[in-house]
């Protein structure tokens, strides 16, 4: 068994992080859209058995630090291991603007670490949920999928940890999608399935 920290990254009040609106007015906000995942992730586990906390259940922004010492604070206390999950959209262009770029990515600390087989459980859960058009950015230059990046969150938590970014917010087609009950349902599950295929 694993216990399994959430996080839902940015609050209310971090600048930007949110997509261009669309023609009807509607918007992706990400600390909004990311807190509604982490609360469907957090049914699913529930509903397999797997205990989990939301480590950041504030609707405001705390700090890296802040997310980091809750999470390592959690983990000394536990009696199972645990695993960190950080869930964002991702965006490539200037606020304000639509841009091209697609896919769903996974990124883990640097060097060869336990994150690494949770990414790559994480992938193979992509693959299979995900419908066949939606694209998956994978970086193989290691001998993994991951993308291997020097994120805060990756560096000072203790445990596997691994941040999601779930498609970009700022790719209209992706960002419309996004919105709809079907993606955000499939990103909690491919999250779920990650952690099952890590915890055999
Ligand atoms: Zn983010």
């Amino acid at each position: 068994m694993i216990h399994v920290l959430l996080d839902n990254g940015h609050g209310e009040n971090t600048a930007g992080k949110r997509s261009p609106k669309l023609e009807d007015g509607r918007q992706l906000l990400e600390y909004r859209w990311a807190r509604e995942v982490v609360r469907l992730i957090a049914g699913m586990l529930e509903a397999e058995g797997i205990t989990y906390s939301i480590i950041t259940p504030e609707e405001w922004d705390v700090s890296m630090e802040e997310r980091c010492r809750r999470a390592n604070a959690i983990a000394k206390q536990s009696k199972v291991p645990t695993v960190f999950l950080s869930v964002h959209c991702n965006a490539a262009g200037k606020e304000g603007k639509w841009i091209e770029a697609y896919g769903w990515s996974a990124f883990t600390s640097r060097g060869e670490t336990k994150a690494d087989r949770l990414a790559t459980c994480l992938y193979d859960a992509a693959a299979e949920i995900f419908p066949k058009d939606k694209r998956l950015r994978r970086d193989f230059s290691d001998g993994d999928a991951d993308w291997e990046a020097g994120f805060y969150v990756l560096r000072h938590t203790t445990m596997p940890a691994v941040l999601t970014e779930n498609f970009f917010m700022d790719c209209r087609e992706e960002c419309e999608w996004l919105l709809t009950d079907e993606a955000k349902e499939m990103c909690a599950r491919v999250h779920v399935e990650g952690i099952k295929k890590y915890m055999v």
